[in-house]
């Protein structure tokens, strides 16, 4: 940058200007004259959703029907937020991934159990009870 008053090329954190002694203002960057912009605002949202829906995922993992699409939706978001966060939001990102992927293996297993033996899982009765209505056993 240049100083204000002597015109000196000056280093750009500085504060005074090392020729004149002028006080120098503070960082131009966000003045309109360097073309600069500041950096985009952290995207945490996709983070958050990953994390929130390996929540949903987790809790609700002994129902496929809910626990796989949210697993799903919650995986994708959270490698994108991966990708496009740093930091906490990075953190909670991987959180996230972990969460949905281990609420994707058990719903998928407590989905297997379901149906290769339904009497090991509290429910099974009432489930073999609906295969047996649907003429599937
Ligand atoms: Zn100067």
């Amino acid at each position: 940058m240049y100083c204000p008053k002597c015109g000196t090329d000056v280093q750009e954190n500085v504060q005074y200007c090392n020729v004149c002694g002028e006080k120098l203002p503070l960082q131009q960057q966000y003045g309109g004259d360097g073309g600069y912009y500041p950096p985009a605002p952290e995207r945490n949202g996709k983070s958050v959703a990953a994390l929130v829906l390996g929540i949903i995922s987790t809790v609700t993992c002994c129902l496929g029907c809910v626990s796989l699409p949210c697993g799903i939706v919650g995986l994708v978001l959270g490698v994108l937020g991966f990708k496009e966060n740093t930091g906490s939001n990075k953190t909670l990102a991987v959180v996230g991934i972990v969460l949905c992927g281990l609420a994707l293996l058990a719903a998928v297993v407590s989905s297997i159990l379901l149906f290769a033996m339904p009497s090991i899982l509290p429910w099974g009765d009432i489930f073999e009870d609906i295969l047996w209505e649907m003429g599937i056993y």
